[in-house]
C-alpha cells in the first residue's frame, strides 16, 4: 500500500464527514479527493491535479485562496495571545477593533456584534435573541419564526428547522413546533402559469398574510431570509419583493433577520445583501466571508431597537445566560481584520459586480437558447443554471436522472467545480470574488461542454 492508499484508507475508516453518504464513503464506491493545496481560485489535489474552484469551497472563500497576509495575521496574533474568554466584559483588541469594523459594512441602524464560529451557531442565537426579547417584553405567545421553503439556515436543531429542505427534516423528527415555513419566492419554478413578476411578489405577501393571520400575529416573533437564497438553488428574489415583505413584517410588528452568511462581505457587489435589496433588518447572520474561511468565525449583528430591549432586560433580569468558549476567539478575529483589510484595499465587491454581471451575460449568452437550460439566473458573483426536461412546458427531468449531478460530475472531468445544488436540477457558481473576466471565460468554455455532454447522453 501507498502512503496514499493508507491516507484514503484511514478516511474511510474513521472520519465520519458531513453531508456525505455513509455507505458509498465507507466502502470507497465514492472516489473522495484529498486536497493538497490552493491559490487564488484554484484548488490541487493528491493527484496534483488543479480545478478552478467556480464555487469559492462552499461559496466562503472571497478573497481566494493563499493569502499569505491573513496567514501572517493568524500567525502573529496566535504568538501573542492565542486565546482568552469573552465572557464577564473581557476583551481583546483585535475583537474589539473588528466589531467597529462589522458595524461600518452592515446597513444603518446596527449597533453590536454577538459572535460564534458557525453560520448554524449564529442563527441559533438569532432565534434565542429573538425569544428572549419577547420573554422580556411580555410576550410570551409571540415565538414562532417564519421561514421560507428552500430557504438555508443551517443543520442544526431550530436551523435545520428553518432550513426549509426536506433533506435536512426527514429521520430528523424536524422542523420543531415553532417555524413555520411561507412560499419560496422563485418566479420560474413557483408563479402560478400567466402571473407576471409583480403579480408574484403580490402572491407571496398573500400567502406570509394568510399564514400569519392562520397563526395569528401575536404567535410570531421573527422572519428570517437570505437576501438571495443560495444552498435553495441561488435564487434572486424578484424586483420589489423585499420591500413589500418588510411592510407585513413591519405592520405586524414582525422582526426581520436578515442572514447574510452567503450574501454579506461583497457577494452581492455591495456590502451586504441588505443593502443590495434596501433592507433594513432587526438583525443580521454574519458567517463566510467575514474571514472568507480562513478561520471559523460567525456573528450576530444586533440593531439599536433591538439592544435597547437587551439593555434594559439586563437591569431587570441580570445577564443573559447565552455563551460560547470561544465567542470572539481572537485568531479568528485577526483573520477577519486581514480579510476586511483586503476586500476593502481591493475593491473586492466592485470586482464582484463587474465581474458577476459579466459571468451572468456570458451565461445567458450561452445558454439562453440551449434545450437543457430553462432559466439562467444570478446576482452579484452567484449564478445557476437550472435544467429542464422540456423548457416550454417548465417540465423538471425525472430527479432519478441526475441531470445536475451528471452535468457537475463533467465539469469536474474538466477541471471545474460547479456546484450540483440539492434541490431540483441546478448547477450553481459562487467564484471567489477576485475571479477575472478571463477566468469566467474559462468556466463558461468548459460549462458548455459539461452541459453538451450530458444533453448527447440524454439524447
Ligand atoms: N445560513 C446560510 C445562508 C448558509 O448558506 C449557511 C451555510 O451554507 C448557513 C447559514 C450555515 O452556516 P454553517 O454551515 O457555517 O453552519
Amino acid at each position: 500500500m501507498t502512503q496514499l492508499d493508507n491516507l484514503f484508507s484511514a478516511d474511510r475508516a474513521h472520519f465520519m464527514h458531513p453531508s456525505t453518504h455513509a455507505h458509498d464513503h465507507a466502502s470507497g464506491a465514492l472516489p473522495g479527493r484529498i486536497v493538497t493545496g490552493a491559490k487564488g481560485i484554484r484548488i490541487e489535489d493528491h493527484e496534483g491535479r488543479t480545478f478552478i474552484d467556480a464555487f469559492a469551497g462552499l461559496y466562503c472563500v472571497n478573497i481566494g485562496y493563499g493569502r499569505t497576509e491573513v496567514a501572517d495575521a493568524i500567525y502573529e496574533q496566535a504568538k501573542k495571545l492565542a486565546y482568552y474568554h469573552t465572557y464577564v466584559g473581557h476583551s481583546t483588541d483585535t475583537i474589539i477593533e473588528l466589531s467597529s469594523r462589522i458595524i461600518d459594512w452592515a446597513p444603518e441602524g446596527m449597533k453590536k456584534v454577538y459572535y460564534g464560529l458557525s453560520g448554524s451557531d449564529a442563527n441559533e442565537t438569532q432565534v434565542k435573541l429573538v425569544w428572549y426579547y419577547n420573554n422580556v417584553l411580555g410576550r410570551k405567545n409571540k415565538k414562532k419564526i417564519i421561514s421560507r421553503e428552500r430557504g438555508y439556515h443551517g443543520s442544526g436543531l431550530v436551523t435545520g428547522s428553518l432550513t426549509g429542505l426536506p433533506s435536512f427534516h426527514q429521520y430528523f423528527d424536524l422542523p420543531v413546533e415553532r417555524v413555520k415555513h411561507t412560499i419560496c419566492p422563485h418566479w420560474y419554478r413557483n408563479a402560478p402559469t400567466g402571473m407576471n413578476e409583480a403579480q408574484f411578489v403580490a402572491y407571496c405577501v398573500d400567502e406570509l398574510e394568510k399564514l400569519i393571520a392562520r397563526e395569528g400575529a401575536d404567535t410570531i416573533a421573527a422572519f428570517i431570509g437570505e437576501p438571495v437564497m443560495g444552498t435553495g438553488g441561488i435564487l434572486p428574489p424578484p424586483a420589489g419583493y423585499w420591500p413589500a415583505i418588510q411592510q407585513v413584517l413591519k405592520k405586524h410588528d414582525i422582526l426581520l433577520i436578515c442572514d447574510e452568511v452567503v450574501c454579506g462581505f461583497g457577494r452581492l457587489g455591495s456590502k451586504m445583501g441588505a443593502q443590495h435589496y434596501g433592507i433594513e433588518p432587526d438583525l443580521i447572520t454574519i458567517a463566510k466571508g467575514l474571514t472568507s474561511a480562513y478561520a471559523p468565525l460567525s456573528g450576530v449583528i444586533v440593531s439599536e431597537r433591538v439592544w435597547d430591549v437587551i439593555d434594559k432586560a439586563s437591569q431587570e433580569f441580570g445577564a443573559m445566560g447565552h455563551g460560547w468558549t470561544y465567542s470572539g476567539h481572537p485568531i479568528c478575529a485577526a483573520a477577519a481584520l486581514a480579510n476586511l483589510d483586503i476586500l476593502e484595499r481591493e475593491k473586492i465587491p466592485q470586482n464582484a459586480a463587474d465581474t458577476g454581471a459579466y459571468l451572468l451575460a456570458q451565461l445567458h449568452a450561452a445558454f439562453d437558447e440551449h434545450p437543457l437550460v430553462g432559466e439562467v439566473r444570478g446576482a452579484g458573483m452567484l449564478a445557476a443554471l437550472e435544467f429542464m426536461a422540456n423548457k416550454d412546458e417548465r417540465r423538471p427531468f425525472d430527479a432519478a436522472l441526475k441531470v445536475g449531478p451528471r452535468v457537475s460530475a463533467a465539469a469536474l472531468q474538466r477541471g471545474l467545480i460547479a456546484r450540483a445544488m440539492p434541490h431540483g436540477d441546478i448547477l450553481g457558481f459562487a467564484p471567489p470574488l477576485v475571479a477575472t473576466r478571463a477566468d469566467v471565460d474559462q468556466i463558461v468554455r468548459l460549462t458548455i461542454e459539461a452541459v453538451n455532454e450530458v444533453a448527447a447522453q440524454l439524447e
